[in-house]
Parts: structure tokens; sequence; C-alpha cells
């Protein structure tokens, strides 16, 4: 008998259901065993109803589990989703509504008042939120990961914090993976730069403002800095890279900031959580890097580089961050969330 934790996927047949499913493999902790999908492939093995667009074949861990319908009856108490943004909302809110715990990549529930969005290196302490569901009637809870382009720049600025941070202008190049399959036609993307991706401005605006703010109670209070962010999608397969300047309260030295980013460590570091980055923020000394060609995959995919810290003639100081966006930014989060829910005793 295997002493993990179950845990299913819903969404499993998507592109980020995927990436958990690679993600969850050999897993130390949890043990896939249930895989949710929309009608069209419920009843069908997963390896039927999938296309399986990571590396090699289908996982022969999941080959042939029968891929459920999106409802809790018979899935586990533990259940990551990567739902289809239009139906998140309602199918997350009925698993918790009868006792899971829905660890969510998807969109809907980020900026809700009583719903945790953590990045747990950087504000862990935001699971005291989740006993204010109960006030929705839930037995279950919902926690939820930020949007890829916002754990890169979190990671980056929440050793930062220190400093006093008032002003954050960030650009971000965001591979095409972020944007699912088949994602952006190969005309529009090869060899060209597009500067729209839709909703991503206000997302990583807003939630950078949640994480990096202070739990007050019963509510997060907003980090009171301003963020202004401009989003492009570039010709990279993985990783988004940001380039961003800082206005600080304080004033740092170069040396401070360097000191503070690499020896930043959160809760996952101190309870070694098994996706936790043993150095989640690491600075690269050379003068041409982080590259996400070069740098993506190191260290498991879950830590974050930042490069190039010079001063800023506008603001204090600006740098470039880059992680990547689909292990650190999506699946890999999510874990990496269940992971300190369970050190903490809430699963
Ligand atoms: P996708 O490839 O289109 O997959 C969508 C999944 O939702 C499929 O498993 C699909 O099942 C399922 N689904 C669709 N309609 C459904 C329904 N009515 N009932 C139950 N399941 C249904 O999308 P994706 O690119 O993986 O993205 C999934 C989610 O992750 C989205 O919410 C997206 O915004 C989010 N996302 C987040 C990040 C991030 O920032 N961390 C990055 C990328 C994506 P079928 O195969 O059966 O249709």
């Amino acid at each position: 008998m295997s002493k993990k934790i179950p845990v299913g996927v819903l969404g499993a047949t998507g592109m980020v259901g995927q990436e958990f499913v690679s993600f969850l493999q050999d897993h130390p902790w949890f043990d896939l065993t249930w895989l949710g999908a929309s009608d069209r492939s419920s009843g069908k093995k997963y390896h039927e109803a999938t296309v399986w667009r990571l590396g090699g074949e289908t996982p022969a861990f999941v080959r042939d589990i029968v891929v459920s319908d999106s409802v809790p009856k018979g899935a586990p108490k533990l259940v990551f989703s990567a739902m289809d943004a239009s139906v998140a909302t309602e199918i997350e809110q009925a698993f918790a509504a009868v006792g899971h715990i829905i660890v969510s990549n998807s969109r809907n529930h980020r900026m809700e008042a009583d719903v945790p969005l953590l990045v747990p290196e950087a504000n862990a302490d935001h699971l005291d939120l989740l006993p204010a569901q109960a006030k929705r009637g839930w037995s279950g809870r919902i926690v939820t990961n930020p949007n890829c382009s916002t754990v890169v720049l979190v990671m980056a600025l929440a050793p930062l914090k220190q400093f006093g941070i008032r002003k954050v202008i960030v650009t971000t190049m965001q591979a095409i993976s972020g944007a699912g399959y088949p994602g952006v036609t190969s005309l529009d993307i090869l060899g060209n730069v597009i500067p729209f991706i839709g909703g991503e401005e206000p997302k990583m605006e807003s939630e950078t403002q949640k994480i990096l703010g202070a739990f007050a109670g019963s509510i997060i209070e907003p980090l009171d800095a301003k963020v202004s962010a401009s989003c492009n999608r570039v010709p990279v397969v993985d990783g988004h890279t940001l380039c961003v300047s800082v206005e600080f309260e304080k004033k740092p030295s170069e040396h401070q900031i360097i000191a503070a980013l690499n020896t930043f460590r959160g809760v996952p570091q101190q309870k070694n959580l098994p996706s936790a980055p043993v150095q989640p923020v690491v600075y690269m000394e050379q003068e041409n890097r982080p590259q996400p060609r070069r740098d993506v995959e190191r260290d498991h995919a879950m830590a974050v580089f930042v490069g190039r810290l010079r001063k800023c003639p506008v603001l204090d100081y600006k740098f470039v961050a880059m992680g990547h966006n689909t292990v650190r930014g999506a699946a890999g989060a999510a874990v990496l969330n269940a992971e300190l829910m369970k050190a903490q005793g809430l699963l």
C-alpha cells in the first residue's frame, strides 16, 4: 500500500494538465491517481484522450487511467486544477464546497479576498486566509498560484522588500509555451515580437501587489507600491525574461541587493520541501546572463535567475530576471503550494 497522498488533476488533458502529470511523476509525497477533464475526454483512457505534447510518450503511470468527469464524486481530497478559465470558477467551487482542497493554476480565484495567492518563498503566511473560506459554507478550500510572469517578478522582488519597494517598471519577453497549445501561430511569432498578451499586464500589476502584501488579521493589505507592466510575446520556447527597474525607500548598495538575492530563503527551503530549489534566487555575475536557452532548466527549473544589476537613471536600480514559465510559473508552483500545505498540516 502506498503511503503517499492520492491526488488528482482537473484539466489533466490540457497543456498545463500534462505539465502536472509530468511534474508529479515519482513525487515523494503525492500519488497521482485521478485525472479529470471535459465530457469530450471522460470515459477514455488518458492516452486515448490526450495528445501528449511534452517530451517522449505519455508516462506509463497514467496511460491507462480512465479520465473522469469534472465532478467531485470519486476524486481524491487534494486536486490540482489546470482547467480552462471559462469553466474553472464553478467547477473549482463545487469541489471546495464538498471538502476538496483545490490547488489551482487558473486565474479565476486568484484575486478573491479570502483566497491565498501563493509564492511559498514570499508569502507562506497568506495561507492564514484559509479559515475565512469557511464563511462561504465550504468544507474544502481553494489556493492559487500566480500568473507565470508574476512568479518571476515576485521571486526577484521578495528579497528586496526589506528595502521598501516604492515603484516597479517591468517589461517582459515571454515564451510561446505560456500561450498553451497550439498557442501563437508560427507566422505570427517567428522572427517577430508581439507587443500584446491579453489581460497579462493588469494581472502582473495586481497579483504582485497582493503577493507582496501583508496578512493583516483577516485580509491582505496590498504592497503600497506602483507596478507598471508591459508584456511581450517573443519567439522563445520556455522561459520568461523580465527587464525590471525598481525604486526603493531605503537606498541599498549594489552589494546589499546582490547579497539579499543570493541569501534569500523562504519556508520551502527551511522545511526542505521536495520541489523547493535550494537557492530560490540566483544572481548571475556574467554580463550577458541569465538567458532562457542556457539557464531555464537549471535547478530543476524551480529557481529564478537574476543578472545585470546596475543603476537606473530614472528609478534606483535595474536588472534582468528569468524563470521557467510552465514549471516555476505553473505546475511546479502549484505542487510547491501543496507541499507547503502538507508541511503546515493543512491537507
Ligand atoms: P488547455 O490546453 O486548453 O486545457 C484545458 C483543460 O480544461 C483540458 O483538460 C480540457 O479538457 C479542460 N476543460 C475544458 N472545458 C471543460 C469543461 N467544460 N469541463 C471540464 N474540463 C474542461 O489549456 P491550458 O493551456 O492547459 O491552460 C489551462 C489553465 O491554466 C487555464 O486556466 C490557463 O489560464 C491556465 N494557465 C496558467 C498559466 C500560469 O500562469 N501559471 C500558464 C498557462 C495556463 P478536454 O481536453 O476534455 O477538453
